[in-house]
Order: structure tokens, then C-alpha cells, then sequence
């Protein structure tokens, strides 16, 4: 097998040649035919992540088939679509696990951060957190659904029930996330970097209602908004923006620091809450829908040899939508 390896922090990746591995017990290998680039694959590159991997092969949005079973495994055969996301494995024995939050597992392993990811023509994984996807959908277009569609859908449900959600930092995530909030007949407000007209547009062609700078206010008071942007000062712009009583959702896994504000933009029972990880429950969940929201996400491909740029890429924000390789 192939895969671009991060061999040390804060380099670029390099392309190496790796003997294929079998998998073990409980364990599938998935020819890759597709990874989404995420921008926690960014902060596990940069080292802003603790306790990585290293090497690592990166990658947590990964679509392809099963070409190896190891023993044990139920529910999954070969030549069966699939795909693999950020969580990894779980304990089951925590009190989170036992408590149906395995999201907040005390030993986690993550996909591309502390086990090996897609950024590869194969991969192995724990056979009980891979997805079955059936044959709808090309696998460029699935791949960004593993992880800015799961975690965007999460962080959906935890906005809460209310009609008028503001979506800030318009990417991967908030892409997917502005179909599904229009197919649950929400009206969607989006914010981007101020004067950035091409998401703006972007945001509007998606069903967004409203799209202007994340320095401006929204026409009317939301009741919940979600950050997908990794900037702190974002924070109290959305207090700011929801109503009393409303939500501010954290979604990313890394964020620059949160400047200081007057209460008086939490008071009145305003909430902030973040987002960690999925549950495999959250993905049985989104993914039933997909096919009857008819998600339709937009990618840029670029072949698996050219992941630094297209790393290069979404750090610049270069690209609308997502990023993904194929093998
Ligand atoms: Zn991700
Ligand atoms: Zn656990």
C-alpha cells in the first residue's frame, strides 16, 4: 500500500511505500477509494493536537471497500461499501461509554490522529465504528459526509429545535449542515469572513436565507448558532446575534482563544456549549437521511500524492465545500 505520512509534526506530509497489513481480529481493511480533508487533519499537521501518532497517516473521511476480514467480525462483508470516520474505537467500559456518550470516551482512538487514517490506499479498522453505505452516491461525494456532515449533524441537534440557526464560518461543514437545516424547514443565517462574496454567494445558492460578514448582525435574532470557524472571536459575535434563551454551539475540536466579554452577552440564559467527536449512533442517524434530503455536497479532488496541497488549499481557502483525495 501507498500512503502520505506525516513523519514528523509541523511538516508536510511525504508519500511512502508501506507493507499492506492484514487485519486483526474485529478488525476490516478498506481499499480506499476516497478521503475528505478536514480541517482537524490541519491542527493534527500543525501539532495543535495533544498526544498524536507520529508518523501518522491523517485522514478521518474515508470511503471505500472492504477487501479483508479479520475474525469475529459481524454485519460486514467483502466487497461491501463503507465508510470509516474520526471515531475510531471506544472503551465501552467508561462511564461515558456505559452512559451513551461514547463521544466523550476516557480512551478514545481517533481515525488519522491516534490510529492510522485514509490518507492511503488502504486502511484497517475497528470493524463495530465502520458505516455501511450502500451503492447511492459516488464516493468523492460521500467522503465529506464521515466527518463535516456527522459532526455538522451533531452539533445540528445540540442547536436545538429553533427556527432561525446562524452557521458561522461557511465550509465543509456548515455546507451540509445549511441542506439538512432547510430540509427540517429552518431558516439558515450565514456568516463569513467579512467581506468574503464568493461563500457569500456560496451560502445563498445552498438555501441560506441571509448570508453577509461574521462582523455583521443578522437581520433578526437567532435562536441558535453553530461555529464551525476555529476563531475564538467569533464567540461573543454570536451571543451577540442569538436571542435570550438562545444557543451558541462550538463545533470545532481546536479554536484560538476566546477574547473577554461583558456578561451581559451570556446573561439571560443564553447558552455555550461545544461539540466533541460523534457517537455511532449520530452516524446511523444522519446517514438514513441523507439519501431523502438528497445532501449534495461539492468537492474538489485532487489525487492522493497531492494532499499537502490540497492542505495548502484549505488553509487558504482556496476551494468552496470540500476537499477530498482519491486513490
Ligand atoms: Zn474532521
Ligand atoms: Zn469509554
Amino acid at each position: 500500500m501507498q500512503a502520505m505520512v506525516l513523519k514528523k509534526l509541523g511538516t508536510t506530509l511525504e508519500w511512502t511505500d508501506l507493507a499492506d497489513r492484514q487485519p486483526g481480529p474485529g478488525e476490516i481493511r478498506l481499499r480506499v477509494a476516497a478521503c475528505g480533508v478536514c480541517r482537524t487533519d490541519l491542527h493534527v499537521v500543525d501539532g495543535e493536537l495533544p498526544d498524536p501518532k507520529v508518523p501518522i497517516i491523517p485522514g478521518h473521511e474515508i470511503v471505500g471497500r472492504i477487501d479483508a476480514i479479520g475474525a469475529g467480525v459481524e454485519g460486514l462483508s467483502l466487497g461491501e461499501r463503507a465508510g470509516i470516520p474520526w471515531l475510531g474505537h471506544t472503551c465501552r467500559v467508561c462511564p461515558y461509554c456505559m452512559g451513551g456518550q461514547e463521544n466523550l470516551c476516557d480512551q478514545p482512538v481517533f481515525t488519522g490522529y491516534t490510529r492510522d487514517g485514509g490518507f492511503a490506499t488502504a486502511t484497517i479498522a475497528d470493524a463495530r465504528y465502520v458505516f455501511p453505505l450502500g451503492e447511492a452516491g459516488s464516493d468523492v461525494a460521500l467522503a465529506p459526509l464521515l466527518c463535516a456532515g456527522l459532526i455538522g449533524w451533531r452539533s445540528l441537534v445540540i442547536a436545538g429545535d429553533g427556527k432561525r440557526l446562524g452557521l458561522y464560518g461557511f465550509g465543509a461543514a456548515a455546507h451540509v449542515v445549511a441542506q439538512v437545516a432547510k430540509w427540517q424547514g429552518r431558516t439558515v443565517f450565514a456568516f463569513t469572513r467579512p467581506g468574503d462574496v464568493a461563500a457569500q454567494t456560496f451560502a445563498r445558492r445552498l438555501g441560506a436565507t441571509w448570508a453577509g460578514g461574521s462582523d455583521e448582525m443578522p437581520p433578526e435574532p437567532l435562536d441558535a448558532a453553530i461555529i464551525y470557524a476555529t476563531v475564538g472571536d467569533l464567540v461573543p459575535l454570536a451571543l451577540k446575534a442569538v436571542r435570550k434563551g438562545g444557543r451558541v454551539v462550538c463545533a470545532g475540536i481546536h479554536m484560538s482563544d476566546i477574547p473577554s466579554f461583558p456578561y451581559r452577552l451570556l446573561w439571560e440564559e443564553r447558552q455555550l456549549v461545544s461539540v466533541a467527536n460523534l457517537t455511532r449512533q449520530d452516524g446511523l442517524d444522519f446517514l438514513r437521511l441523507v439519501p431523502e434530503i438528497g445532501v449534495v455536497t461539492k468537492t474538489t479532488r485532487y489525487p492522493l500524492s497531492h494532499a499537502n496541497q490540497a492542505l495548502a488549499d484549505l488553509r487558504a481557502g482556496r476551494f468552496e465545500g470540500a476537499a477530498v483525495l482519491v486513490s
